[in-house]
Parts: structure tokens; C-alpha cells; sequence
């Protein structure tokens, strides 16, 4: 239900230079967001600043409990939501340079071609009636306020077993005010399930992988966001909502990533994994167990990897690392010159614990990204008609990208012990180029099913369970080695 439609929600960028004139401007147009260089007036506000020293000064706009809309690394630009209500003063001198105040109205629904939860839930629907051939969609939790969490698993054909194939996982709005992400998340749904019958690439991929789509980890927080507060970011449990992802149990409240404060909008929650969206999300990944996910996030231009605590690296850096600069290559910005940029949250925004891709990668061996899509001039809600159709085609980039990734160099295999799963069974793989290579472990599945994403090479593949233990030395090319186990 979208209360308050609007004709339109974008950032208008109107060349006025009376703040009166603008706003009623802005009012007429039914927009979220005006230029005016006053603020002294009570209204909420979106202030770009141009830091003196970004790396230092987001640590504090992060550890002062800032709301921290995005962020460019290269022009030390940020933009902070300072809201009407705030409880928080904010002395935006001392940290530089005031460069831009856009106020904003936060009753004013989005522009009404985004989607709320009913409407992704009648389209998760659709996509799958409309393909009941490669689709199967499931309720995999429920939020606080009752509301389902769907996925959709795309493959073919839909009655493949789980474990079969690998899996590349997509998932869309943990930060409710974030609705294009749901765009990108339901637009790789549908292009998938279009381009099947005719599209000889895409059949390979659903022949070869499953693919499954979160398009709303947040429904709760989405429905605030149409009904009444256009910029919330968390979830709405308690009376002011956690940010789910803060949630997660890896290095929870672990390195002043979030805030212990309910009223901050990076609050962790009252302990690890407390909410309903969290929990939901880590039994959906334990039971799928990925090989590659991406969570569209809003914005920035970035393409985050893990880990997200200062100076912490993962140690497959070459695949991990390597694959998020491949893909942050693919990603021209929204201003039409330069690309995405890669790198760690704590190398080019801040500090974050406590987030899904830290959690995926340590729990359970995904390779996980973090897409901070659309520009600082777009920000969460740029006009549906004027942005839509180009996010969602540029994105597809990013997530063919895993796909093809998955299919290519690596190994995966089945481990079994007496015709039964090793299900407790440990893979180790190092890179016997590399010398001193500390490789990586890698648990198998539930159904003693392993996968490791590998760049070409020779590797030593150690598969152990109990006392019992195989080694195998493999040449990895270009293409995905099958190699199966028994101990
Ligand atoms: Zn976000």
C-alpha cells in the first residue's frame, strides 16, 4: 500500500536560489528532497560535506553515531542525514566543508514505481507461475511484524535436488530506505526466466547452477519507508529497530563497526543474531551454502569485500580480493566516467562489524560482496524512470559476473566414507606454487558436498574426517574440476 504517492521522488536538482521558492517547488512536485542552503529551520536534511580527512573523519562520524548515507573515497565527499528529530546535535564545522543541504519531507512516499513488500511478494509470485519450470519460491522466515521473507531459487530444471549444482546467492534490502536494490534483485530474476528458452549462455548457467534471489531481507523496515518515514534504514523491532546488518554473529559488536545506542542508525541489536531477519538469513545460507553471494546495498559506487574490521584480510585475497576488483572493472558510475571501487569497508568507507559478508565468508566459505550501487547524486531514491532501467541493466554485470565465476576454476566435489556423506569431513587446499601457501579449509556441506573457487594452478587437496585422510594433487585450468572422494 503506498500511502502518499507521489508524481515523482527524485532528487531534484533545481538551479534557485531562494530557499522559499524551492521548497514550495519541491512541495508542487511532490518531491523527497530540495536544495536550500539554510538549516537552521527544523527541517530533515541531507548535508554533503567535503571532509578535511576522510579516512579519520568517517571513523568519528561512525563512532559519533552518524548517519552516513554514502560516500565518495576519491573527492572525500559524505552525505549525512541530520533528521528534524534528531537526538543527536550535530556540528557538521568541525569536520569540513559544507557543500550541499538538500531538506527533505520523510512522509513523502518513494516514487511509486519501487516496490513495497506486497508487491515483491505478488511478483516473487508471478516470476515464479509465469515459470514453474526453473522456479521455486519459499518462505524461509518471518519477520517481527509477521511478514514473510521470500527466496526464490531459479535452475533448471526447478526439481533439481539441492546440492546438485552450485549456488550463487543474491540478496537485496537489509537497509530498508535502499529500493533500488530491490530492483536489481528482482530485474536478475526476471532476465534469467525470460532469456531461458532463447538464450543459449543462460541456459548453461541454470543447467549448471542454482540461483537464488532474496529480493526484500527487510519487508518490516520497507513498509515504514511507504508508510511514513522514506529515509529509515533499520528493521522495526523494539520501538526503534536494529540494523540487521550489524546483526550477524561474526565479530558482532566486535571493532566500533556499529552502535550500542537503539537510537543510532547502525544499532547491532541487544546480542548476536537477536533478530528475526538475521536469523533467517544465516539458516537460509548454512542450508544453500553459496559459492558466491552479493547483498545490493545503496550508495556509493563500491564494491565492498570482506573482512570489515580494520586492516583485517581474508586469506584467499587473489580469488576474493581479486574477483571484487574484476567486478568493480564492469561498473562505469552513474556520472558516465570512471568505475566502482573495490576495496574493504575499513579501506574505503568505515569500520563495520557485525555484517553479512564477514559472517558468510568465515561461517561458511562464501565468497561475499557487498554493492553499493547508484551514485551520490542519485542516493537511495533517484527517479524510477530515469534511473531504473539503467541501474538494473548495468548491475547484471556484477552478478553474471559470480555466476560465471562459480562455473569456472575451482574444484567441487563430494566427499563420502563408506557409501555414506562425510559429513564432518575438512577439506584443505593449498596452492603448492605458492610456497608457505596456508591454503584455506573448507567444511563440507551437510551432504559431504565441497566447493573451492580457485585461479588456475597446482593445488594440494587434503580431505580428512575422523583419522582417516586422502590427498590428491590437481591441475586447475580454466574450467571447474569435478573431483569426487572417498575416504
Ligand atoms: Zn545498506
Amino acid at each position: 500500500m503506498k500511502l502518499l504517492a507521489s508524481t515523482r521522488s527524485a532528487f531534484l536538482r533545481p538551479v534557485v536560489s531562494v530557499a522559499v521558492a524551492i521548497v514550495s517547488v519541491a512541495a508542487l512536485a511532490g518531491s523527497a528532497l530540495a536544495h536550500d542552503g539554510d538549516d537552521s529551520d527544523g527541517k530533515s536534511r541531507i548535508l554533503t560535506l567535503k571532509l578535511r580527512d576522510y579516512k579519520n573523519q568517517m571513523r568519528e562520524l561512525v563512532e559519533g553515531g552518524y548517519d552516513i548515507a554514502g560516500a565518495n573515497p576519491d573527492t572525500g565527499l559524505v552525505d549525512i542525514v541530520q533528521r528534524a528529530d534528531s537526538r543527536q546535535p550535530f556540528d557538521k564545522a568541525i569536520f569540513g566543508q559544507t557543500v550541499d543541504v538538500r531538506s527533505f519531507d520523510p512522509a513523502i512516499a518513494p516514487d511509486p514505481g519501487y516496490k513495497n513488500p506486497a508487491e515483491v511478494e505478488e511478483l516473487v509470485n508471478r516470476i515464479k507461475n509465469n515459470h514453474p519450470d526453473l522456479v521455486q519460491v519459499e518462505s524461509f522466515g518471518r519477520t517481527h511484524e509477521g511478514r514473510d521473507l521470500w527466496a526464490i531459487r531459479i535452475t533448471a530444471p526447478a526439481t533439481t535436488k539441492d546440492g546438485d549444482k552450485p549456488v550463487v546467492f543474491l540478496n537485496a534490502l537489509h537497509h530498508a530506505r535502499e529500493v533500488m536494490t530491490v530492483e536489481v534483485a528482482l530485474d536478475a530474476a526476471e532476465y534469467l526466466t525470460t532469456q531461458y528458452a532463447t538464450n543459449p549462455e543462460v541456459q548453461n548457467w541454470l543447467n549448471r547452477a542454482e540461483i537464488w534471489i532474496v529480493p526484500m531481507v527487510n519487508p518490516d523496515g520497507s513498509n515504514k519507508v511507504w508508510t511514513g518515514d522514506n529515509m529509515w534504514r533499520k528493521n522495526t523491532t523494539g520501538s526503534d529497530g536494529v540494523d540487521v546488518n550489524r546483526n550477524y554473529p561474526y565479530r558482532w559488536n566486535g571493532c566500533n563497526g556499529s552502535s550500542g545506542s537503539p537510537y543510532n542508525d547502525t544499532y547491532r541489536g541487544p546480542s548476536a543474531g537477536s533478530e528475526n531477519e538475521t536469523q533467517a538469513m544465516m539458516g537460509l545460507i548454512e542450508r544453500i551454502r553459496p559459492v558466491y553471494s552479493i547483498s545490493f546495498h545503496s550508495y556509493s559506487e563500491l564494491v565492498l569485500y570482506p573482512y570489515s574490521c580494520d586492516g583485517e584480510r581474508v586469506p584467499q585475497r587473489e580469488v576474493v580480493e581479486g574477483g571484487g576488483r574484476e567486478m568493480a572493472n564492469l561498473l562505469v558510475s552513474d556520472a558516465g566516467s570512471g568505475k566502482y571501487r573495490p576495496g574493504t569497508s575499513w579501506e574505503i568507507l568505515y569500520a563495520v562489524d557485525g555484517g553479512d559478508i564477514d559472517w558468510m565468508y568465515h561461517e561458511h566459505n562464501v565468497i561475499p560482496y557487498v554493492i553499493e550501487l547508484n551514485g551520490m547524486s542519485q542516493g537511495f531514491q533517484p527517479s524510477f524512470s530515469a534511473w531504473r532501467n539503467k541501474t538494473v541493466t548495468k548491475l547484471r554485470a556484477a552478478w553474471q559476473y559470480v555466476i560465471k565465476r562459480a562455473l569456472g576454476s575451482g574444484v567441487r566435489g563430494k566427499v563420502s566414507s563408506s557409501g555414506e556423506s562425510a559429513v564432518d569431513a575438512v577439506v584443505r587446499i593449498t596452492n603448492l606454487a605458492k610456497h608457505g601457501d596456508a591454503g584455506q579449509m573448507i567444511k563440507v556441506k551437510s551432504d559431504g558436498t565441497f566447493h573451492a573457487v580457485l585461479v588456475p594452478g597446482t593445488y594440494k587437496l587434503v580431505v580428512a574426517s575422523g583419522n582417516r585422510t586422502v590427498e590428491r594433487t590437481v591441475l586447475v585450468g580454466g574450467d571447474l574440476l569435478r573431483m569426487d572422494v572417498t575416504l
